[in-house]
C-alpha cells in the first residue's frame, strides 16, 4: 500500500472512475499507481514535479523566477520537494530539483531555493499536513483578476470545479507575499478548498491527493479567470451554473482523483517530447 493511494479513499476513486470507465474492463486506462517501497515513490513524485513544471513552461506560466510547485517527502512529510530557484520552469530536471525544510533551509540539491515564495507553501504545508502538494505562479490571467479581489462564478462546467472550492485572499496580500504573516493568513484559507486567488499577486492550488493534481487544478484555474475576463468584458450578465449544478460539477468531474486524471495525457505528450526531464 503506498501513500500516495492512502491520500485517497479507495472508494472514492473508484466512484469517480465508474463515471468514464463504465464496463471498460481490459481497456487501457491510467491508474493511480502502487509502491512497495519509499525509494520508487520518491522518484516517482520528484518525476511528476519535474512534469508539472515542464507544463507550466509550455502553459507559458513563466515570469522570471517567480512561481515554485512543492510536492511532500514520502518518507519526511516536513520536507518538501520543490523547484530550484531562477531556473526556467522548463528547464527543471530531476536532478537540480531541492528538499527544502519548512523554514526554506536547502536539506538537499545544489541549487538556492526562491525563500520568499517558498513561505507561503510551507505556511500551508504546516498548517495543512493532508496537503501534499502545492502550486503558485504569477500567471497574466490569473493575476489580473485577482486584482479584483472577488470569486469566480460558475459560468461554465469548467469553472463549477471551483464553484465553493476556492477562496479570495484579500486586501493587504499584495506587498506581503514575503512575510511569515502572510504565509500564515493564506494557510488559514486553505481550510477546505483545493484553491486561492490572493489578491494583487496570483493564484494558488493545493492537493490532498498529488501534485499532478495541484497542476491541472492550477491549469484549470488560470483558464477560469481567463473566461471570466472574456465574459465580463462583454459588458453582459452571464447565464449562471445554479449552485446546485454547480455543486454537481464539483464533485463529479472537479475532484483530486479527476486532477489526477486530466494531467495524465499531459504527462504522456512531456515523456515522449521532452526525455531530459528524466535526467
Ligand atoms: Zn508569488
Amino acid at each position: 500500500m503506498t501513500a500516495v493511494l492512502e491520500r485517497t479513499p479507495s472508494v472514492v476513486e473508484d466512484a469517480r472512475v465508474s463515471i468514464y470507465q463504465p464496463e471498460q474492463a481490459g481497456l487501457i486506462f491510467p491508474s493511480v499507481p502502487k509502491f512497495t517501497n519509499v525509494a520508487d515513490e520518491r522518484r516517482h513524485l520528484k518525476e511528476r514535479l519535474v512534469a508539472a513544471c515542464r507544463a507550466f513552461a509550455l502553459q507559458g506560466f513563466d515570469y522570471g523566477f517567480a512561481g515554485h510547485l512543492t510536492v511532500r517527502d514520502p518518507e519526511h512529510p516536513s520536507l518538501y520537494w520543490t523547484n530550484p530557484m531562477a531556473v526556467h520552469f522548463s528547464q527543471v530536471k530531476v536532478s537540480n530539483l531541492i528538499l527544502a525544510d519548512h523554514e526554506g533551509k536547502v536539506v538537499e540539491g545544489r541549487h538556492a531555493i526562491n525563500r520568499a515564495g517558498f513561505v507561503l507553501h510551507a505556511a500551508v504545508h504546516e498548517a495543512h499536513p493532508d496537503i501534499v502538494a502545492m502550486c503558485h505562479a504569477h500567471t497574466v490571467y490569473g493575476t489580473a483578476f485577482a486584482s479584483l479581489g472577488k470569486k469566480l462564478e460558475p459560468i461554465t462546467q469548467d469553472a463549477a470545479v471551483f464553484f465553493e472550492d476556492h477562496v479570495v485572499i484579500g486586501d493587504e496580500a499584495g506587498q506581503v507575499a514575503v512575510e511569515v504573516k502572510a504565509g500564515h493568513k493564506v494557510a488559514n484559507a486553505f481550510k477546505g478548498v483545493k484553491a486561492a486567488i490572493h489578491q494583487n499577486h496570483g493564484l494558488l492550488t493545493a492537493s490532498r491527493h498529488s501534485i499532478e493534481a495541484a497542476a491541472f487544478w492550477f491549469i484549470g484555474l488560470e483558464r477560469c479567470c481567463q473566461q471570466q475576463l472574456l465574459v465580463d468584458a462583454t459588458g453582459i450578465a452571464p447565464r449562471l451554473v445554479t449552485p446546485e449544478r454547480a455543486r454537481y460539477s464539483r464533485e463529479h468531474v472537479g475532484s483530486e482523483y479527476i486532477g489526477w486524471l486530466h494531467f495524465q495525457p499531459i504527462w504522456e505528450q512531456l515523456v515522449k517530447t521532452q526525455p531530459d526531464m528524466f535526467d
